[in-house]
């Protein structure tokens, strides 16, 4: 037995690392080790437990509605808000789309408006469910525009979405006015509030300013937030809450009509692990609301620094001042912002590169945890160190050549071994690469350069085939 967890232990060697306040984006450390032993710990106790039937493990529906009781109180629901624990942020979202869609059902063809800042998983929604996304630009400040949301809706609308912030900038949406206009048209309005939810009411009470966004707000009808980015549980949950037990109505599902037992479920998943529910709420238990007061204290405050550390530099430009904790930034053309990234990645730091929308360049995301606090002066010296390195370097070079041909690529008219041969072109498929046929370099620069230039549609055909070759089982 512990053969096999040495060999967990390395295979995890190949990991970003978890929890050393360095890791930028995907996880969100607390920097407390006790609270990840103690996470742990329940996950484990509950990992065979099974959510599927809560009268069977009444223990998880304790902890469900302790969640949601602690979420509702949070974002300052009315009497009679209600709430359902999720895997993640992405079925808080697919789940908020199907009840919209669900509770108007005498419309044949719904439709939803969104920002184009909006989380892509509103887009898996849509294409899950038939849901039509109409997207509005959002204005030079990166929020959605009211107006042209106003505009987008018509009779097929029954859903108007805005996030508290955006994944990509970090900024709060006008949610009073985007609730008010669903209200008025008797729609649904949701608010993404997946990664700052668990922030924002602290960075309030901590004397932040942060616009209206949760139920205070009239209109708001249902709110996502996840446990486990800000809440910093172990991965796997999420909130779902609903302004009322009637807006969460269609999103519970039964089935009678068949041999087996009665199917009765309130997200996606039917057997669910116990394990993430009771790893949330340990953490909850244990930080409580002072605790999580103080992580987003420190979350702030360090995000503050992140902020002075790119402004310090004149290559760099922040996009957006943060409403929260998520920092994006650009470079002007003297430093590559994929070399940066790079760069970053050799001193350690975990920084994620997003590539030109629309008429945007491409930027470079911080998620900042408490963790990051003890670790501010590391990052300005990481940062300063990364921006000369790269201006040193240069501009990433992609040939002409190759340039003009993935202007000119069609997705749809490309087979598998045209994909072949763009994964090879593109580095992520080698010759020299492991017996799985695949290479995943360190230094990422030209690829995303090279990424960075294809049409989003190329792109992700392109990423499909990457991860089609990467999903292939072991070689024995
Ligand atoms: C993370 C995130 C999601 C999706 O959540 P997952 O937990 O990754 O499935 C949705 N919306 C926003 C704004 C997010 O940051």
């Amino acid at each position: 037995m512990d053969d096999v967890l040495a060999r967990l232990e390395q295979l995890r060697g190949d990991d970003l690392p978890v929890h050393s306040g360095r890791t930028l984006a995907y996880v969100y450390d607390s920097g407390m080790p006790e609270l990840d032993r103690l996470a742990a710990a329940a996950v484990g106790a509950f990992a065979a437990t099974n959510g599927l039937d809560p009268t069977a493990f009444p223990s998880l529906l304790r902890m469900e509605n302790d969640l949601v009781a602690f979420g509702l109180r949070l974002l300052t629901a009315p009497e009679g808000a209600v709430g359902t624990v999720t895997s993640g942020g992405t079925e808080s979202v697919l789940l908020a789309v199907q009840g919209a869609r669900d509770a108007f059902p005498h419309v044949s063809r719904p439709s939803m408006v969104v920002p184009d800042t909006v989380h892509a998983a509103f887009h898996k929604a849509a294409h899950y469910f038939g849901v039509e996304a109409r997207v509005v630009p959002t204005g030079s400040d990166f929020r959605a525009d009211v107006a042209t949301t106003a505009a987008a809706c018509d009779e097929s609308t029954v859903l108007v979405v805005g996030s508290a912030p955006s994944y990509a900038h970090g900024v709060v949406d006008p949610i009073t006015d985007l609730a008010a206009l669903a209200a008025e048209r008797g729609i649904r309005c949701h608010v993404d509030a997946c990664i700052g939810g668990w922030v924002l009411p602290y960075a309030a009470r901590l004397g932040r300013a942060v616009p209206a966004w949760d139920f205070a707000v009239p209109g708001v009808t249902s709110i996502s937030v996840d446990l486990h980015k800000y809440g910093y549980a172990p991965k796997g949950a999420s909130l779902l809450l609903h302004r009322d037990s009637a807006v969460r109505r269609p999103q519970l599902f039964a089935w009678a009509d068949w041999p087996g037992y009665t199917m009765l479920n309130s997200t996606m998943q039917s057997t669910r692990s116990g394990g993430p529910v009771a790893g949330a709420w340990a953490v909850l238990q244990q930080v409580g609301d002072a605790g999580y007061e103080r992580l987003s204290d420190q979350a702030l405050r360090a995000t503050d620094a992140v902020v002075a550390a790119v402004e310090a530099q004149p290559a760099l430009r922040v996009v957006a001042a943060p409403d929260s904790t998520l920092v994006a930034f650009t470079t002007d053309e003297t430093c590559d912002p994929f070399t940066l990234v790079d760069e970053m990645t050799e001193r350690g730091w975990y920084v994620q590169p997003q590539m030109r929308f629309r008429d945007q360049p491409a930027t470079v995301h911080v998620s900042v945890s408490a963790a990051t606090l003890a670790h501010v002066e590391g990052f300005t010296a990481a940062l300063a160190e990364s921006v000369a390195a790269a201006v040193q370097a240069g501009p990433v070079q992609v040939d002409p050549e190759v340039a003009a041909v993935v202007g000119l690529l069609d997705p749809a008219t490309l087979d598998d071994a045209a994909f072949d041969g763009l994964l090879a072109a593109a580095g992520l498929v080698s010759e020299s690469a492991d017996a799985d046929g695949l290479s995943l370099p360190t230094r990422r620069a030209e690829i995303n350069a090279l990424l960075d230039l294809a049409a989003p549609p190329l792109r992700e055909a392109v990423m499909r085939a990457f991860l089609d070759r990467l999903s292939r089982p072991t070689p024995p």
